[in-house]
């Protein structure tokens, strides 16, 4: 079989990679406000919301701290704060 440049050869490869380190801005999650509605985890690139019991919850390792998340937010329960490194 003959592959072409930038073909993907293999799945699952993105775990990998911590694009966490890339964060200038953390998304902070307040559950008091959400309203469990599971757009955050839609729109996340990274998929980087995960959902536990009722508890939604943000892996740091693969947020990147895009904001999506935050802007998408239909209860603002979601604010983005400067990354301490
Ligand atoms: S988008 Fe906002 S309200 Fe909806 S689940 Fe995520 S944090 Fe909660
Ligand atoms: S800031 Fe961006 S990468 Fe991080 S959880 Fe929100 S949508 Fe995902």
């Amino acid at each position: 079989m003959e592959i072409t440049i930038g073909a993907v050869v293999q799945g699952g490869t993105s775990l990998g990679y911590k694009t966490g380190t890339w964060r200038d801005e953390r998304p902070i999650l307040d559950m008091e406000q959400c309203k469990a509605c599971g757009v955050c985890v839609s729109v996340c690139p990274d998929s980087a919301v995960h959902v536990k019991g009722e508890t939604y919850i943000i892996d740091y390792d693969y947020c990147k701290g895009c904001g999506l998340c935050g802007y998408e937010c239909p209860a603002d329960a979601i604010s983005m704060v400067k990354e301490e490194k």
